[in-house]
C-alpha cells in the first residue's frame, strides 16, 4: 500500500492499483466509499475490431514510489481474442501527485505493436464513491444539471436490469454538449471537484456512471475523463486531470474551474447595444417547406411588431431562395423578389426605424442539394469510425404527417479543419455584413456537435483534434465583423466557455435553461457570467418562462410558433405583460443587465418559495426575485444589514410578492 499525504489531503495506492482512499483532511470525510474497484480503462482497435476492451483485472502490474509521485505501471496488455488472451505491446504509467488540496494525475501510454490504435483511455477512475443522499453531482451539460442523490438517480435501476447498463450514466463530449471540463459530487459544505486541465480543444468525454451491485445498497458512483487519442505507434500524454476533496460547495468548484479556465478562456467583451439588450425576436421568411411566409418588403413591420413589445434586435432567418435549413452554403438573396438591392433596401428601411437586423446564417453543417455539397461535400464532411458521413437528421414542426413520419431532413456536418470549410463561412460572412447586418449569427459554431472526425483526409493529425479549428475560425468571423465596425455584433447557438469567446451572445438548447426538474443553469451562469444568454425558444405566451428568465438573466428569445409569427401574433395581455418586464430590467439595466450574475451571494432567503438570484456590478448590486407558487409570498430577503428597494413591473413593492410576482431589489451603492 502507498501513501500520499499532506495537510489537505490523504490518497492511497494499493499495491494491485486500486484507488483505495481519497481523505478530504478538513473534513474528515474519504470519498471512497469501496475501495478495490477499477481505476484506468483502455479501448483498442486492431486489424480485426474496432474496439477491444482492456481492464486492469488481468494486466500484469506494479505500483511503486518515484519522488513525490506513486506511479502505476501496466508493461503490457492483454484481451481476449479468438478464444484465447493476446497480447500487445502497450504500456500504461499513470501517476499522482498532491498539490495542496489536489491530486492531479496523469496519463502515458506507449504503443509498440503496428496493428493496435489506442482510442480511448479512461483514467483516472475516481470510482467506488457513494456519496449520502444529500449530496448532488454537478454537471456541465449545456448551462448546467443538477442530480440530487445520484447513486439513487442515475439511471433506472429496473431499466437497467431490463436493457444491460446502458441508461446509468451521464456521457457528453467537450467542447460539444459538455460546455466545461468540470463535474462534482457536492453536499452544501464540501464536495469532490474533478477537471481535465485540458487547453487543447481535444474532444473530451465527461463520464459520470452508476456500477449497479447487486442490491442498491451495494450501487457506487464512478467520475471519469475519457481521451481519444487515435494513438498508432509512439507515445501519447494526457493533460493532468485535477482531483479535489476541499470544504465549500459547488460554488468554491466553479471558482476553481474558473481560475484555471482564465488561463486561456478570454470572454469576448460585446458592444455596449448587446449589454443592454433585452430579448429578439426571429422570423423565417421563407420556411424549410419552401413556403414563402414574409417578404422582403415586410421586414419592416416585423422590426415594428417587436419594438411594440420593446425589441429592436430581429433575426431574419430563410431570407434567400432555397429556405430554412436548406441549401447552405449557396444563399444568395431571392431574385424574384428583386435579389440582393430589394433586400438590402428594406434593411436599411427597418434600420432607419431603429432596428438591428440580424441575418441568419448555418456554420456547422451543409445541404446535400447544394452545389457546394456537389463540389466540395464528400471531401468535407465529417466521418464517423466506419467512413460515414456524419448528419444531423431532424424535422421541423408543421402540419403535415407525410413529412414528419416518411422523411429525414439530414444536415451533412462539415468537419471545421478543412479549408473549403473555412474559407465558404468566411466568404457568407462577409456577404451578410455587405447586406448591412448589425449582428451575423453563424449557427452552432460555439458548440455542438463535438463529433470526432475519423477523415484520414482533413488537415487535423487524430480524430480527436476535429474540433480545434472551430474556434480559430470562429475569431477569424469575428474579426471580419469587427474590421467593418466594433458596434456590429456576431452571434451563435449553444453553450460552451472555449467555444463562446469569439461570440458576442448566444441562444442555448438543452439543460439548464428551464426552470425545474434536473436544470441548473446557475453551473455555468455563476462560472462564466460574462457570457450572454438568451432563452430558449419562447414559441408563445409563455409568461412562467419570461419570469424564470428575469430572475436568471437569459435574455428574451420570442421565436413565436416556430419562428413563423412576429411577437404581435400574441395576445395583447401577454405582449403588455412582456413589455413590462423589458421596462422593469431598463430601468434597472446596471446591475441586471451589464453587471454580473453572483447566484446567492451577498443575501439570505428565509422563504424557500422564492426563486432569487443577485448580480454585481462595479458600483451596484440587485436582487431579481420570481414567487413561482399561487399564493402571495412574504419577501423574506436580507441583504448584508442593507435596505432593499423592491420594484415589480407594476410599481414598488413592499413585504410581499404577490403570486407568480417578479422584482428586483437594489440597494444604493
Ligand atoms: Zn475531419
Amino acid at each position: 500500500m502507498f501513501t500520499l499525504e499532506n495537510s489537505d489531503l490523504r490518497l492511497t495506492l494499493s499495491a494491485r492499483g486500486t484507488l483505495d482512499e481519497l481523505t478530504c483532511r478538513a473534513t474528515g470525510t474519504n470519498h471512497i466509499a469501496r475501495p478495490g474497484m477499477e481505476l484506468w480503462r483502455i479501448i483498442l482497435q486492431d486489424e480485426e475490431s474496432l474496439v477491444n476492451l482492456v481492464a486492469p483485472g488481468n494486466q500484469p502490474c506494479a505500483a511503486a514510489r518515484a519522488g513525490e509521485a506513486l506511479v502505476l505501471t501496466v508493461p503490457r496488455m492483454a484481451y481476449a481474442f479468438h478464444g484465447e488472451m493476446r497480447e500487445v505491446e502497450v504500456a500504461l504509467r499513470l501517476s499522482v501527485r498532491l498539490e495542496g488540496d489536489t491530486a492531479r494525475w496523469t496519463a502515458e501510454v506507449e504503443n509498440a505493436d503496428p496493428a493496435i490504435r489506442v482510442m480511448e483511455v479512461w483514467a483516472p477512475m475516481l470510482n467506488g464513491l457513494r456519496p449520502p443522499a444529500d449530496w448532488a453531482l454537478y454537471y456541465p451539460r449545456d448551462c448546467g444539471l443538477r442530480l440530487a442523490d445520484p447513486v439513487t438517480n442515475l439511471g433506472d435501476r429496473g431499466q437497467m436490469f431490463r436493457f444491460g447498463v446502458s441508461n446509468a450514466h451521464l456521457r457528453e463530449l467537450y467542447p460539444g454538449k459538455a460546455a466545461m471540463q468540470w463535474m462534482g459530487l457536492y453536499s452544501e459544505d464540501e464536495g469532490l471537484y474533478v477537471c481535465s486541465e485540458d487547453d487543447s480543444l481535444q474532444t473530451t468525454c465527461l463520464n459520470a456512471e452508476r456500477t449497479v451491485g447487486d442490491a442498491p445498497a451495494d450501487d457506487t458512483l464512478f467520475l471519469t475523463f475519457i481521451k481519444y487519442p487515435g494513438q498508432r505507434l509512439g507515445g501519447w500524454t494526457s493533460a493532468p486531470v485535477a482531483v479535489s476533496a476541499h470544504a465549500g460547495d459547488w460554488h468554491a468548484g466553479a471558482k476553481r474551474y474558473r481560475a484555471w479556465a482564465e488561463t486561456w478562456i478570454t470572454p469576448p467583451a460585446p458592444p455596449e447595444w448587446v449589454r443592454r439588450m433585452p430579448g429578439l425576436q426571429d422570423v423565417i421568411l421563407r420556411e424549410q417547406y419552401g413556403k414563402l411566409v414574409y417578404g422582403y418588403e415586410e421586414i419592416p413591420a416585423l422590426h415594428d411588431a417587436a419594438a411594440e413589445v420593446g425589441i429592436d434586435l430581429i433575426k431574419i432567418s430563410g431570407w434567400h431562395t432555397a429556405g430554412h435549413d436548406n441549401a447552405f452554403p449557396d444563399w444568395e438573396a431571392d431574385p424574384a423578389q428583386g435579389g440582393r438591392a430589394a433586400l438590402m433596401a428594406q434593411i436599411a428601411k427597418a434600420r432607419a426605424r431603429g432596428a438591428k437586423l440580424m441575418l441568419y446564417l448555418q456554420a456547422v453543417q451543409m445541404s446535400r442539394n447544394s452545389q457546394f455539397f456537389a463540389a466540395h461535400g464528400e471531401r468535407v464532411a465529417m466521418r464517423d469510425p466506419y467512413g460515414d458521413e456524419l448528419a444531423d437528421v431532424f424535422n421541423w414542426p408543421g402540419p403535415s404527417t407525410f413529412i414528419p413520419l416518411s422523411s429525414q431532413h439530414r444536415l451533412v456536418c462539415a468537419c471545421l479543419s478543412t479549408l473549403e470549410w473555412q474559407e465558404i463561412i468566411k466568404y457568407r460572412t462577409r456577404y451578410a455584413l455587405e447586406l448591412g447586418a448589425d449582428c451575423v449569427y453563424l449557427d452552432r459554431l460555439a458548440g455542438y456537435p463535438g463529433y470526432l472526425c475519423f477523415s484520414e483526409d482533413h488537415p487535423h493529425d487524430r480524430p480527436c483534434d476535429a474540433y480545434a479549428d472551430r474556434v480559430k475560425l470562429g475569431m477569424d468571423c469575428r474579426a471580419l465583423v469587427k474590421a467593418k465596425s466594433p458596434e456590429i455584433a456576431i452571434a451563435s447557438e449553444y453553450i460552451n466557455d472555449a467555444g463562446l469567446q469569439p461570440f458576442d451572445f448566444t441562444i442555448p438548447f438543452g439543460f439548464g435553461v428551464h426552470h425545474g426538474g434536473h436544470n441548473f443553469g446557475e453551473l455555468f451562469r455563476y462560472t462564466f457570467p460574462e457570457y450572454i444568454i438568451t432563452t430558449q425558444y419562447l414559441n408563445g405566451a409563455e409568461y412562467e418562462r419570461l419570469r424564470f428568465a428575469l430572475v436568471m438573466g437569459f435574455r428574451f428569445f420570442f421565436a413565436i410558433t416556430w419562428q413563423h409569427e412576429p411577437i404581435s401574433s400574441t395576445p395583447p395581455a401577454f405582449r403588455a405583460y412582456a413589455k413590462s418586464l423589458i421596462d422593469l430590467l431598463q430601468a434597472h439595466a446596471d446591475p441586471f443587465l451589464t453587471g454580473k450574475f453572483v447566484d446567492t451571494e451577498g443575501f439570505t432567503c428565509a422563504n424557500p418559495a422564492l426563486f432569487a438570484k443577485a448580480y454585481r456590478s462595479e458600483g451596484r448590486y440587485g436582487i431579481a426575485v420570481w414567487n413561482p407558487t399561487e399564493d402571495a409570498q412574504g419577501l423574506a430577503i436580507a441583504a448584508e444589514g442593507r435596505e432593499v428597494t423592491w420594484m415589480g413591473p407594476e410599481g414598488a413593492i413592499r413585504d410581499a410578492l404577490p403570486a407568480q410576482g417578479v422584482a428586483v431589489g437594489t440597494i444604493l451603492p
